[in-house]
């Protein structure tokens, strides 16, 4: 959608979209399928053939390359391929180099860009994700590559891991303790079956501590990173959906006449919709309906329906009815107009995270701009 305009995308997919790679995959699959099908019953017969999305790596004799180019191009004009022939019995595949060797390959972890920004060991991001970012690494390198390349590809992740601010300190030890796992080491992999996991959102210095005491109960955090990329650069990009078009809502009106006091709602329709039935239910004089209806028919007042505010978006239905709910109680029953039953449900065993979160200063997240 740009400019309130809806347009259809005609060809490829969209970047960023997680359906994306899914559907490119699969039309690879086929691609790659048919294709091979096709040139087995020409006697064209690879010696191997891998593919990584749309990287394909083989081996065939060189007379019968052209023909499997033509045989992959022909499966649709957009989808054309290139190749790239070995020079000096090697080839660069992905992040790898296959050299032959006698009669066997041989790989090479050699990452394009080795200049590569990974998660920086100075931001304030979990340090378990440090970690795991330089893991995966030291994985890497080790995995793609044959045993007498490993010392180089693990200078190159130093180079990168150093480059990312991480002291050379802890780079040794885990490329020590990932050598150790992977190749020093039979034991079996953590079947625990008693953990619980359960993710929370990361805030430093509270969530390791947090960690530390749930996993003495068996208890796995896994912390959730706010997504800084997704939140700064796509929701810049997509067209915010207007107040009145948003589903799925809890929501609160003020009245226009008692100052701060509000009623809460929530609702699986459009906003508008059901604002509209807020005024319906007054016009009809339907005074069981809502506190709203019971605000305004008994005492006169005018809900200030310009200024309803969206207080947080709950796809599930019952989610969203706890959500409206822990609205309504950390407001308070005396700031809201709300009828008993909206929140009879209430479980007692929160009033003490509803004191708390009375006292504290309220973030100022949410309400969502209208
Ligand atoms: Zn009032």
């Amino acid at each position: 959608m740009h400019q309130g305009r809806f347009f259809k995308q005609k060809f490829w997919l969209p970047m960023g979209s997680p359906l994306s790679p899914v559907v490119a995959n699969i039309v690879w699959e086929r691609v790659e399928r048919s294709a091979l099908e096709q040139l087995h019953q020409e006697g064209i017969v690879p010696i191997f053939f891998r593919r990584y999305v749309d990287d394909c790596l083989s081996s065939v004799r060189r007379e019968q390359m052209e023909r499997m180019l033509e045989v992959f191009n022909s499966f649709h004009p957009r989808l054309q391929f290139t190749i790239e022939l070995e020079e000096d019995g090697q080839i660069r595949f992905l992040d790898t180099i296959v050299r032959r060797e006698e009669d066997h390959l041989t790989t090479e972890w050699t990452p394009k860009d080795s200049e590569g920004r990974y998660l920086d060991y100075n931001s304030s991001s979990p340090f378990n994700h440090k970690k795991n970012s330089a893991i995966a690494l030291v994985d890497r390198a080790l995995k793609l590559s044959e045993v007498y390349y490993r010392s180089n590809a693990l200078e190159v992740v130093k180079q990168i891991l150093t480059n990312n601010n991480y002291p050379g300190s802890f780079c040794n030890k885990i490329i020590k303790e990932r050598a150790h796992k992977l190749y020093n080491t039979l034991e079996p992999k953590n079947t625990d079956v008693t953990m619980k996991f359960v993710s929370a959102p990361y805030i430093p210095g509270l969530g390791e501590k947090i960690a530390r005491y749930l996993s003495q109960h068996n208890i796995k955090l896994a912390f959730k990173t706010i997504d800084k990329i997704k939140d700064t650069v796509h929701s810049k990009l997509k067209v915010r959906i207007e107040k009145d078009r948003r589903t799925n809502v809890v929501y609160e009106i003020p009245c226009g006449v008692c100052t701060d006091k509000k009623y809460i709602g929530q609702t699986s329709q459009f906003l508008k919709k059901r604002l509209e039935q807020h005024k319906n239910d007054i016009k009809n004089k339907s005074v069981g309906s809502t506190g709203l209806a019971h605000h305004t028919i008994n005492e006169g007042h005018l809900f200030d329906f310009k200024n309803a505010k969206i207080l947080d978006e709950v796809p599930r239905t019952d989610t969203r009815l706890i959500v409206e709910m822990f609205q309504i109680k950390i407001k308070g029953e005396s700031n809201t107009f709300n009828l008993q039953r909206d929140s009879i449900k209430f479980r007692s065993a929160y009033n003490g995270l509803i004191e708390k979160l009375k006292s504290t200063v309220r973030p100022k997240k949410v309400p969502t701009e209208i």
